[in-house]
């Protein structure tokens, strides 16, 4: 299995380097915080994202049993 590295653009000067690098080769810019910054929101919005999936889905069949209960009822 080959380890490829995931290159990802310097948000200062739009070089490639390498993903999870701490500081660009190109300009030297710091960006350990930058990208600990980015990858706690986006951690943070998956969390978001999943519950509020699984409480459309609840939200759904609780609506279908509801839906059904009724119709069976008549
Ligand atoms: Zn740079």
């Amino acid at each position: 299995m080959s380890v490829a590295k995931q290159l990802q653009k310097c948000p200062f000067c739009l070089e490639p380097i390498v993903a999870g690098a701490t500081r660009c080769k190109h300009c030297q810019a710091d960006l350990s915080e930058a990208g600990q910054k980015k990858k706690t929101r986006l951690a943070k919005y998956q969390t978001f994202r999943v519950g509020f999936l699984s409480g459309l889905l609840f939200s759904l069949i609780l609506a279908l049993l509801l839906y059904a209960h009724f119709v069976l009822d008549q």
